[in-house]
């Protein structure tokens, strides 16, 4: 009871305003407001039970993963993820150039981050070894365009996926293999290969593809 009791007030962020002892039970009748200096609301980082139960309550509603989880043992906290995606007004300035997730942040699930933090470092270092060998560098048109090429190809991808017109292309039946490949590689990091037709216009050839798909059996080969 002890635990169960602080463990409430541990998810309801109360932990440090109650020592809570086993018998203590008290029914709250009436909340009187006293006027004065206002506490700010305490804060409730991981509501670990209310997260678990909004978990469960998601997979139950996925059938398929629900009959795969039957016999789950719950026993890690579950975390939540919100507002994750940042944009910045500018990637480099007087002496700063920003980098990975500092610089733009698309989505957890595609693997954009890693090889976005990883492309612009590699980006920036050699340009800085230059800069500071003497030459002279444009920020923008070396570093903030090129790299937003690849970040915008790679989010045409990624939105694509959340507002669902990426899934008739994957799940498509009867994928050419080249495109395929083409889409593959740009999921696998090579954003930035201006060879690859999908990424030289990744927006007009998602959406061309992405009907073609949606709507007929034809082959895609025709799309390329
Ligand atoms: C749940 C989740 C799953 C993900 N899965 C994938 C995936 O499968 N594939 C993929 O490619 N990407 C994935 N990502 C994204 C990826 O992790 C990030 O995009 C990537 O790590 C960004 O690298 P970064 O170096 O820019 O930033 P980070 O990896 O965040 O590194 C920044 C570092 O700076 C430190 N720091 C912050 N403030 C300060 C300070 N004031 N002083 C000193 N140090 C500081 C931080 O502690 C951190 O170590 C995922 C992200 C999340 C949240």
């Amino acid at each position: 009871m002890k635990a169960k009791l602080a463990g409430i007030a541990s998810n309801a962020g109360m932990s440090e305003v109650f020592r809570l002892r086993g018998a203590d039970v008290y029914q709250v009748l009436d909340v009187e407001h006293v006027p004065g200096v206002e506490v700010p609301p305490a804060q409730c980082p991981p509501c670990h039970i209310a997260r678990l139960r909004q978990l469960s309550q998601r997979l139950a509603a996925c059938s398929d993963l629900a009959g795969l989880l039957e016999h789950a043992v719950w026993d890690t906290p579950a975390r939540s993820l919100g507002g994750y995606s940042a944009n910045v007004k500018t990637l480099h300035g007087p002496g700063f150039a920003l980098l990975g997730n500092a610089a733009e942040f698309l989505d957890p699930v595609f693997s954009s981050g890693v090889t976005i933090a990883m492309r612009s470092a590699s980006m920036a270092a050699g340009l800085l070894h230059r800069q500071l060998g003497g030459a002279a560098v444009d920020w923008h048109s070396e570093f903030a365009v090129p790299l937003k090429r690849g970040v915008d190809c790679f989010r045409a991808y990624v939105e694509g996926w959340y507002d669902g017109s990426f899934q008739p292309v994957i799940f498509f039946a009867k994928a050419n293999p080249n495109i395929r490949r083409m889409i593959c590689s740009i999921l696998a990091g090579y954003a930035w290969d201006l060879d690859n037709p999908y990424v030289a216009e990744p927006q007009r050839r998602l959406a061309v593809l992405s009907e073609l798909c949606a709507t007929s059996t034809i082959n895609e080969k025709d799309v390329v």
